[in-house]
């Protein structure tokens, strides 16, 4: 190892604190950065020194968060917190003992020297997902960092990207409805979504929809709502969102409901859609998603007759290897009935569009042209390695043990002796467990960040409330620290903290607007202005394609747009494992979810001698997931469901559901295919 006086940088960080930390005042206002797509406005108590309450700031957006933000003291408190950092001692996942943050800068610059030296950057692999982070903690000071390091480059692709490509593809991400139109709709197909895990102020706007008189359904194989709630369930059989939205397109077809002035004057390659949608009749699909005809024609009937009317698409149906092509024929729906054009009818799906956001050079200009390696098949990447192989692994912003699918082959690759492991993160993750060293992660009461949101009209200036733990350290710093201890002296690691901010907020415009120096400065969020009221899908926003035009069948899809592969049948329940109102993906694992559940239908338990709170196995051929049955109505016959995110302490054999998903990729952006996952269950 070189000797620490080599590296004057790392000298000075053992005294310098970390200034992106520093609360101007404890306590006040703040943003919700987590991944959800509320972004809200808090207002954050604290009582010498520690937070005492955290609630929603005055009356924005109903005044109410969720739980899981109001006790975010119990993880910012928790025994699990990781305060300082870490060296592991004996054998993976064994022992730490603490040492300081010059020695483990130190520890990480010698050891990425050796291996570049000695196989190249692309032997470092950089692993992180954004979902709670904002555009100071993720794509920033760590792209800066890992571009000019040379390491591989980390295809994202657990969530959203299905949908984000078939977006962009055909609508060019055009801002969607905005929440607070939703209550003008007459018609709402909620689809592969539950507000109550995740945008809990969907549920009051869609109480209001229903007071006006809307007609209400979500397609789920879970029923997240009670009879009074919405009007119609349609229990649909994970991964056959595809042929549904196809055969609702062929009885509108066949129903005179095409608006065909719309279609012919806004798209493109209608032929193509409707000759796959021709080939569902009813009853094929019916047979195939399980929902009955009967449902089927209602929804038809009730969605086409009224103006205005929305889908609220979710990221569900993208979960499967046909995700990309059923996310396209459920967008493609409001364009083929006509239904934009109107205040509150089009699509809701993501509104991060609304947001332009134009990176610093200094932060995103360096080229970076390595390999790229896709997250979902990290398991095989690091036990069947490419050339050169994964020698180090620097994890950030993520838990992957916790979230990546064929999670036993993920640790397979973990336990790897001759794997370099470091993971930042704000408490003992099933990941940070597994590293060689373990660096200390602020939360977002202890760091400023800048956050996009993806549902709500809103940007969200978070700011440190409180002051950080132990020695906690933002990502920001972090990657500064280790470039300047790499003798990196440039933009943007010499960049003082506030310089950093204003370079990056610099660059957003948010529906034409500039973030205001009062939001910068107090925190909170900024409504958009939109020069007026909120957007309507063809009036006052459009589709951002190239051509301006809405394409039906985009590139994204492949050769062959729209077409069914089905799942394989080997076992003969679906498996399903969505978000739960308990974490946030996985964040909130060392204390919210104790206990392993998965929810299983009375005629699915009844005859393999199942009762609740029974202790059952769920298993197929990749492995077994030891848990607790939750006998209920609430997921349809053939399928199960565990909630995503869970932690290896919640389960009686220390795997959970990405144990049991499948390491096959969607045709679409390679993104991971969770509800692909059959298995069986059978009383332990
Ligand atoms: S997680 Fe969502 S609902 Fe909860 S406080 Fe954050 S933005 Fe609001």
């Amino acid at each position: 190892m070189r000797g620490r006086s080599d590296h004057p940088a790392v000298r000075a960080l053992a005294v310098e604190r970390d200034p992106t930390t520093a609360p101007a005042a404890p306590g006040g206002p703040t943003a919700c950065p987590l991944d959800c797509p509320d972004t809200c406005e808090l207002a954050v108590d604290v009582r010498k020194g520690r937070i005492s309450a955290i609630r929603a700031a005055g009356n924005g957006d109903g005044g109410f968060i969720c739980g899981k933000v109001a006790g975010f003291a119990r993880r910012q408190y928790h025994d699990d917190r990781i305060r300082h950092p870490l060296r592991r001692t004996g054998s993976r996942g064994g022992s730490f003992e603490r040492i300081g943050w010059d020695d483990a800068i130190e520890l990480i610059v010698d050891r990425f020297e050796t291996i570049r030296r000695e196989s190249g950057g692309e032997a470092i692999l950089p692993f992180h997902y954004g979902g709670s982070n904002g555009l100071l903690t993720d794509g920033s000071m760590d792209r800066a960092f890992f571009a000019r390091l040379g390491a591989s480059r980390l295809l994202k692709t657990v969530c959203a990207v299905p949908t984000t490509e078939v977006a962009t593809g055909m609508y060019g991400r055009m801002p969607g409805v905005a929440f607070e139109d939703v209550p003008r709709a007459k018609s709402i197909v909620i689809w592969g979504a539950n507000p109550r895990a995740s945008s809990i102020h969907l549920i009051p706007r869609l109480r209001a929809a229903r007071e006006r008189g809307a007609f209400i359904a979500a397609i789920d194989p879970r029923k997240n709502f009670s009879d009074r709630e919405i009007d119609l369930h349609l229990p649909v059989l994970p991964g056959t969102d595809l042929p549904l939205a196809l055969g609702l397109i062929r009885w509108w077809c066949e129903h005179d409901c095409i608006d065909r002035a719309f279609v012919d004057r806004h798209t493109r390659d209608v032929d193509i859609l409707i000759a796959a949608a021709m080939t569902w009749p009813m009853d094929r699909v019916a047979a195939v998603t399980g929902v009955p005809v009967n449902a089927l024609v209602t929804l038809a009937e009730r969605f086409a007759a009224a103006t205005p009317a929305l889908i609220r698409c979710g990221w569900g149906p993208e979960r499967n290897r046909n995700g990309g092509q059923a996310i396209a024929a459920i967008l493609a729906i409001p364009a083929l009935l006509g239904k934009f054009g109107v205040r509150g009818g089009g699509y809701l799906m993501s509104n991060g569009g609304g947001t332009r956001v134009r990176p610093s050079p200094a932060v995103t200009g360096r080229p970076w042209e390595t390999r790229t390696i896709n997250m979902s098949s990290l398991g095989s990447v690091l036990t069947d390695p490419p050339d050169p192989p994964v020698r180090a692994l620097f994890v950030y912003n993520a838990n992957p043990v916790a979230t990546l699918p064929d999670q036993r082959r993920v640790l397979e690759g973990l336990a790897r002796e001759d794997l370099f492991v470091v993971v930042h993160d704000q408490v003992m993750t099933d990941t940070a467990a597994l590293a060689d060293v373990v660096l200390p992660a602020t939360t977002f009461l202890e760091h400023d960040d800048l956050r996009v949101s993806y549902g709500r009209y809103v940007f969200g200036r978070v700011r440190p409330v409180v002051e950080a733990e132990g020695e906690a350290r933002s990502n920001a710093w972090v990657f500064a620290s280790l470039a300047r201890a790499l003798g990196w002296d440039e933009e943007p690691f010499t960049w003082s903290p506030s310089e950093f901010v204003q370079h990056v907020v610099n660059g957003v415009t948010l529906g034409g607007t500039r973030v205001h120096a009062e939001v910068m400065g107090r925190g909170g969020v900024q409504a958009y202005d939109f020069a007026g009221a909120t957007p309507v899908q063809f009036v006052t926003v459009q589709p951002r394609t190239p051509d301006g035009f809405v394409h039906l069948a985009p590139e994204v899809l492949g050769p062959n747009p729209y077409e069914f592969l089905p799942s394989s049948p080997d076992l003969p329940l679906a498996m399903i494992s969505p978000a739960s109102s308990r974490l946030v993906s996985s964040t909130f694992g060392e204390s919210n979810l104790r206990r392993l559940v998965v929810d299983i239908h009375p005629t699915d338990a009844v005859p393999r001698g199942i009762g609740d709170a029974q202790p059952v196995w769920v298993f197929n051929a990749q492995g077994e997931v030891h848990c607790h049955a939750r006998v209920t109505p609430r997921v349809r016959p053939g399928v199960v469901s565990m909630p995503k995110g869970a932690w290896r302490r919640s389960s009686g054999n220390g795997l959970t559901a990405t144990a049991l998903c499948p390491a096959h990729l969607n045709v679409v952006g390679g993104a991971a295919c969770y509800n692909d996952a059959r298995v069986d269950v059978r009383p332990a």
